[in-house]
C-alpha cells in the first residue's frame, strides 16, 4: 500500500523529528524541503545562493523554486511506494501544485500542535544546540507569523484528511500518540 503522509504544524512543533522517526518505521523517504534548501545553501549551489537571504529572514522561498525541487524529488524511484512530506506545502498554491504533481492525492495529513511559548523556547534552544541561521528571536517571530498567515489555512484546505496530534511532551510521547492516531 502506498503511504503518502504530509506533516503540518508550526515551526518548533517537532515535525522534522517525528517525520524522521515515522519514515524509518514505515520505510519510506522523509522529504523535507527545509533540509533540502539548507543543503543547497551549505553547498553554495545557484539555488542555495538564491534562497539564503530569504530563509535567514524567515520568509518563504518562492513557490516555483520549491515546487520544482519537490516535483523532482517525488519523481525519484524511492518515492514510488510512498513518502513523508515535511515542510511542503507551505501555502495553498503549493498544495494545488502538489495535487498536479502526484497521481494519488495525499492520504493523511498529520498536524502537530504545541503552545506558542513552547515553540519559541524550543526554537531558541535549538539555536544554541544546532546553530541554525534562522533560529534567532526576530526570525522565529517572523516564521511563526508566516505560518499563521500562509500555512495554517491548509488545515481547512485538507479538511477531513487532517489528524491532529498534541506535540507537547517528550519526543517518545508524541511519537506514540502519533502512531496511535494513525492506527485509529
Ligand atoms: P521550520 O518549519 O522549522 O521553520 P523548515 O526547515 O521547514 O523550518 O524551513 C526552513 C525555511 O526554509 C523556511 O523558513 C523557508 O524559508 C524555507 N522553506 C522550507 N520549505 C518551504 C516551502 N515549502 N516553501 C517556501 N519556503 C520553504
Amino acid at each position: 500500500m502506498a503511504r503518502r503522509i504530509l506533516f503540518l504544524g508550526p515551526p518548533g512543533a517537532g515535525k522534522g523529528t517525528q517525520a524522521a522517526m515515522l519514515a524509518r518505521a514505515l520505510k519510506v523517504p522523509h522529504i523535507s524541503t527545509g533540509a533540502m534548501l539548507r543543503e543547497a545553501v551549505a553547498a553554495g549551489t545557484d539555488l542555495g545562493k538564491r534562497v539564503e537571504s530569504v530563509m535567514a529572514a524567515g520568509d518563504l522561498v518562492s513557490d516555483d523554486l520549491v515546487v520544482a525541487i519537490v516535483d523532482e524529488r517525488l519523481g525519484a524511484a524511492d518515492a514510488r511506494c510512498g513518502y513523508l512530506l515535511d515542510g511542503f506545502p507551505r501555502n495553498v498554491a503549493q498544495a494545488m501544485a502538489l495535487n498536479d504533481a502526484v497521481v494519488n492525492a495525499i492520504g493523511t495529513v498529520l498536524l502537530i500542535e504545541a503552545d506558542t511559548d513552547e515553540l519559541v523556547s524550543r526554537l531558541l534552544g535549538r539555536a544554541v544546540a544546532e546553530g541554525r541561521a534562522d533560529d534567532n528571536e526576530a526570525t522565529i517571530r517572523r516564521r511563526l507569523e508566516v505560518y499563521e498567515q500562509e500555512t495554517a489555512p491548509l488545515v481547512e484546505y485538507y479538511g477531513d484528511a487532517v489528524i491532529r496530534v498534541d506535540g507537547m511532551g517528550s519526543i517518545e510521547d508524541v511519537f506514540s500518540r502519533m502512531v496511535l492516531a494513525l492506527a485509529g
